[in-house]
């Protein structure tokens, strides 16, 4: 006999993922725990691929456009744990809050996703597949994967991520890049017989506050932004003359801009600062990268890349999806259409793929990442309400 999609069992559901810490890299009990619930939930095909996302489907009645349902395996780290006033893995119900790491980034709406979906299997207008992925907190690894391998193919996409119940329709996208000086080391009691990595620091410095100044703006996004944020000296040593250091760069970014075009123009902007530079100095422009190994296996040295997008707001989906949900304070108007101010998978899935996408979930963006995170459990029992119109509509747009 399959479980009952209902909300109690959802919130159930979410308590129980809260209690399961998983980082990065770290989702195996989680997504073991959500297999399970996928298989009692009636689920179809449910799978865990190379990557060790979470994948079933619940079969819709029709043929139209399949809806993807997204949310993370992961999390962020919860920190001190006297920090919290209620234990970050305890999924405890107080004050009418669900609490906890996770509760609203993103173990609830993955829940209510889930069981939104079984509860519209023979129903929907097409298939519902549900897809949950890892490494979203570090880049999106998983929804990469998932995409470029082709074992969804997703007419529309709906991510969790909290919208405390609007639509959400982009986000800008984010990057790292490095720009690494190089000299020759040598004691500092002899200048004379080193090169100082250090002497080229303040114009690279100066190029990125030129380039600052300098950024694309978009009336929904925002500007983008450039700064930089760290700096690294090679040896670190105080009596010694470096031979390397590494200036980090954090750049918001809008959608569009891609590795090669965002390294030109870093590399540009630095040229511009230095006319003539020392045959024994040198400068590189790169990604910044990060090896990251999933608990199936798979080992990417990945570069820091999170792309944003932006849908049309006059897209049939944004539309549909909007008047189907609603507003919690007034029922008859369509919900506030608006970007997120961080960023999610989407950026993979609409941003690089194409796939138009939109978010919908309960939840207070600020209460993400921090050691208050809850969710408002009447609204959470809101947004389960909305999700299978939330679902047919879009279907129903595509079509
Ligand atoms: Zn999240």
């Amino acid at each position: 006999m399959t479980k009952a999609a209902s909300f109690d069992n959802a919130l159930a559901f979410a308590a129980d993922l809260i209690a399961i810490p998983g980082l990065s890299g770290k989702e195996d009990d989680v997504a073991r725990r959500l297999f399970q619930e996928m298989e009692a939930l009636g689920l179809a095909d449910v799978r865990v691929d190379d990557a060790g996302n979470v994948i079933g489907v619940a079969r819709g009645r029709g043929d139209a456009p399949a809806a993807m349902l997204n949310c993370h395996l992961d999390v962020v780290a919860e920190g001190d744990h006297s920090e919290w006033e209620v234990p970050p893995f305890s999924g405890e119900l107080r004050d009418g809050f669900l609490h906890g790491r996770g509760a609203m980034d993103i173990k609830g709406p993955l829940a209510l996703q889930t069981y939104a979906a079984a509860s519209m299997i023979d129903e929907a207008p097409g298939d519902v597949i549900v897809a949950h992925t890892v490494y979203e907190e570090r880049g999106g690894l998983g929804m990469k994967h998932l995409l470029e391998s082709g074992s969804v193919e997703p007419g529309v996409v709906i991510i969790g991520e909290a919208t405390n119940g609007d639509v959400c329709i982009g986000h800008r996208g984010r990057a790292e890049l490095e720009v690494v000086l190089t000299g020759v080391a040598g004691h500092a009691s002899a200048p004379e017989r080193a090169a100082n990595a250090l002497d080229l620091l303040s114009d690279v410095l100066l190029a990125v506050r030129d380039l600052a100044e300098n950024q694309k703006s978009d009336e929904l996004l925002g500007a983008a932004s450039i700064i930089a944020t760290m700096v690294d000296v090679l040896p670190q040593t105080r009596n010694v003359i470096p031979d390397q250091v590494i200036v980090a760069l954090d750049w918001r970014i809008l959608p569009g801009d891609d590795h090669e075009s965002l390294v030109r123009r870093v590399r540009e902007a630095v040229e511009a600062r230095m006319a003539s530079v020392p045959d024994a100095l040198g400068y590189e422009v790169r990604m910044a990268t990060e090896r990251q190994v999933t608990y199936t296996g798979i080992v990417a040295d990945r570069d820091l890349f999170t792309p944003g997008f932006l849908m049309d707001p006059a897209h049939p989906v944004v539309g549909a999806a909007a008047r189907a949900v609603g507003r919690l304070s007034a029922a008859d108007q369509a919900a506030e259409v608006r970007p997120w101010t961080f960023a999610t998978d989407g950026g993979w899935s609409c941003g690089v793929h194409g796939i138009p996408t939109v978010g919908f979930a309960p939840g207070e963006e600020r209460f993400a990442h921090t050691n208050r995170e809850r969710l408002d459990v009447e609204e959470a029992r809101w947004g389960y309400a909305r999700y299978p119109g939330l679902i047919a509509a879009v279907q129903t747009a595509l079509n």
